[in-house]
């Protein structure tokens, strides 16, 4: 299949490299960033000229952009997809969105008789590196299974989840406890230190002891190298994740508090000024407020 993919970052970039690596399709690219380009054009991927160009060549589209609004600018904009697309091609968007910016893009969309998925990814950016991300997926069960061979060549796990935005939804659903996770994983470490607990051990014990997650070991690996930079996931995205998840509650009248509290971590540390570092920054607001650091 022709494939084109817009949005080659932290996460796209190595989606888009799989899918070089890993199978036959041809990769066209677009990115407003050269050298993530160069990165996928590298291993044999093309590179398009525009969001039109990649477009137009493709079968399916795919875009893994940061915001609903990068999405709805690159879907729906002027020289966006939908003004270069046509029935029989298929809209694939893989970023974490809201569901609201799925609904509109969706009707515009089928307006025109284009098929979308929303195909939000887990695993950051190590399962992505790895094609072991989870994908999951909204939209038509025909236009989903069309897509697996597509899918299948950056995740090992891809699953249908139903109708368009459920995707999605599910997405906002594991982030939100993903980061409540990583949370309560700085509050326990501080807590620990403090009593003067050697932190190595402490990470050791939590490792192997029924406080372990998945989010533990990424962020237990960094705070002990006290190393929240550059980022394999930017606290300005997590935080707008957690901020539709928290939206997502609103709408249907479900309380989150610990949602909430989390969300209020993640702005104390954008307020520091570590929006751009990595999500488990949330962790030095507590080392600033106590005035020490994990790192031994
Ligand atoms: P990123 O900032 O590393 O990458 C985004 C890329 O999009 C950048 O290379 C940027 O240049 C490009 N871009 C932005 N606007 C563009 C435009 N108009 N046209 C073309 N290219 C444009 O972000 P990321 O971490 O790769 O995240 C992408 C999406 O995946 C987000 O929605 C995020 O929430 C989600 N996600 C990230 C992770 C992670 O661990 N990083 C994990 C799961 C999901």
């Amino acid at each position: 299949m022709k494939v084109g993919f817009i949005g080659v970052g932290n996460m796209g970039g190595p989606m888009c490299r799989n899918l070089v690596k890993r199978s036959n399709h041809q990769v066209t690219v677009f990115d407003l960033n050269p050298a993530a380009v160069k990165s996928c054009t590298d291993l044999g991927a093309t590179a398009g000229k525009s969001v039109a160009d990649v477009t137009k060549s493709a079968d399916v589209v795919m875009t893994s952009l940061p915001m609903p609004r990068d999405v709805e600018a690159v879907a729906l904009g002027d020289n966006g997809i939908l003004a270069s697309i046509k029935p029989g091609q298929t809209y694939i968007d893989l970023s974490t969105n809201a569901p609201s910016m799925i609904r509109k893009i969706g009707a515009a969309m089928a307006a025109r008789n284009i098929a979308m998925l929303d195909a939000p990814v887990s695993g950051g950016t190590v399962g992505a590196e790895a094609a072991t991300i989870a994908i999951m997926v909204g939209g038509e069960k025909k236009v989903f299974d069309d897509a697996l061979p597509v899918l299948k060549s950056f995740s090992a796990n891809v699953i249908h989840m139903g109708a368009l935005g459920t995707g999605t939804v599910a997405k906002l659903v594991n982030n939100m406890m993903a980061f409540c996770n990583a949370a309560a994983a700085a509050e326990g470490l501080m807590l620990g230190v403090s009593a003067g607990l050697d932190p190595t051990k402490l990470v050791h014990v939590i490792a192997n002891s029924s406080g372990n997650s998945n989010v533990f070991k990424a962020f237990s690996e960094r705070a002990l190298k006290g190393q929240f930079s550059p980022p394999s996931f930017a606290l300005n995205l997590a935080h707008k994740d957690l901020h539709l998840a928290l939206e997502l509650g609103d709408e249907l009248d479900v309380p989150l508090p610990q949602g909430s509290a989390t969300h209020n971590l993640q702005r104390m540390a954008r307020r520091m000024g570590l929006g751009a570092d990595d999500s488990s920054s949330i962790l030095r607001v507590y080392e600033k407020v106590l005035g020490r650091t994990i790192k031994p």
